[in-house]
């Protein structure tokens, strides 16, 4: 079998970072090819992470909100409408120390499934879980991974968010702004979050905390009602009746594929330069794949834009 011909540009990932980057490079009549994820996995569908909430109230144009799958499916159509073409894989392997950059959707076979001249890395990231029974079911409907995004639905509610980090203790302060109470869950007795951090948490009236405890079940049938709660050192075990959870336990961006071609910083987020740049010619990174201090759709569709824009100009470059 021959190798295909190279395409323009190959974008690898769907949310709203890939498909702002597919619009934009459809438009400027760069034939791009989405790698849109797979259709049966939980963490690289296509779509994102979007695809898991439900109403999403804060993307700009959208006066009475809109289901997140369903603003992904406009953003889809969107980018079909000026000839983005998809392909429902997951990048396997890829090569990028040679031009056309290489990429294998299936890492057994010897011939590349695509070759292109430019590549988006638009992969995002994905929240780390709890892996508790419930979750899954209750995930978009009272558990919740982004208190920016869903606190505003948690008005005059007890809530809970799980984690020590930074982010569980900004987002339990963030919460407070709605909720009537915020117990915040960590699993040891001294949290990791930075020390003025700490001290907002601590003296807010709002938060109150169970330590070395570890969520063990999530209740309710289509809406969060309990929070099953065990302690680590006495065993003892309690039913939190809570009506929201924000897990916030980290983060891993969906970049293992790159590491070792791609400059990285410790957690794995793409390092860029100039805006969308990576430390390779050719090779572009947006959206939550580079990015681990904004994380929303408008930010990723905002630097969608500017890889596509970013590699339009790169390929005119390149004559
Ligand atoms: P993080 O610092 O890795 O904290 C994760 C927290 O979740 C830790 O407290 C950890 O417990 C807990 N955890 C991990 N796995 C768990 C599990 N399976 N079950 C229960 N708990 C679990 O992650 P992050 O808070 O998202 O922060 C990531 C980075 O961004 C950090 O460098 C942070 O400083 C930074 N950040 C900064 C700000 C800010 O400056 N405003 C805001 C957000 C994030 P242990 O403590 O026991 O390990």
């Amino acid at each position: 079998m021959s190798a295909p011909e190279p395409r323009d540009v190959v974008i690898l990932g769907s949310g709203p970072a890939g498909l702002t980057a597919a619009i934009y490079t459809a438009r400027a009549n760069l034939r791009p090819l989405v790698i849109e994820g797979e259709p049966s996995s939980t963490s690289d569908q296509p779509g994102g992470q979007l695809m898991l909430t439900t109403e999403v109230e804060n993307y700009p144009g959208f006066v009475d909100g809109i289901l997140g799958p369903e603003l992904m499916g406009q953003f889809r159509a969107q980018a079909e409408r000026f000839g983005a073409e998809f392909l429902a894989s997951k990048a396997k392997r890829v090569e990028l120390g040679r031009q056309p950059f290489a990429v294998w959707t299936d890492d057994t076979t010897d011939e590349p499934a695509v070759t292109a001249r430019a590549l988006i890395v638009a992969t995002g990231a994905r929240s780390l879980m709890l892996g508790v029974p419930g979750e899954d079911r209750l995930l978009g409907h009272g558990v919740s991974t982004c208190a920016t995004c869903d606190g505003f639905f948690f008005r005059e509610q007890s809530i809970g968010v799980v984690g020590g980090g930074d982010s569980a203790v900004e987002e339990a302060l963030f919460l407070t702004r709605f909720a009537t109470s915020v117990t915040l869950v960590h699993r040891r007795k001294e949290l990791r979050a930075s020390k003025i951090m700490q001290d907002r948490a601590f003296a807010n009236p709002k938060i109150d905390f169970r330590w070395d405890s570890v969520v063990t079940e999530l209740q309710g049938d289509q809406k969060l009602s309990g929070v099953v709660v065990s302690n680590v050192t006495t065993g003892a075990s309690e039913t939190l009746p809570l009506s929201g959870l924000f897990v916030a336990i980290g983060h891993k961006p969906s970049t293992d594929v790159f590491s070792g071609q791609l400059d990285m910083d410790e957690a794995g987020y793409i390092r860029t330069t100039a805006g969308t740049r990576t430390n390779l010619e050719g090779v572009f990174a947006c959206g939550d794949a580079q990015d681990h201090v904004y994380r929303q759709a408008v930010t990723a569709a905002g630097s969608g834009c500017m890889a596509a824009i970013d590699v339009e100009r790169w390929l005119e470059a390149q004559g």
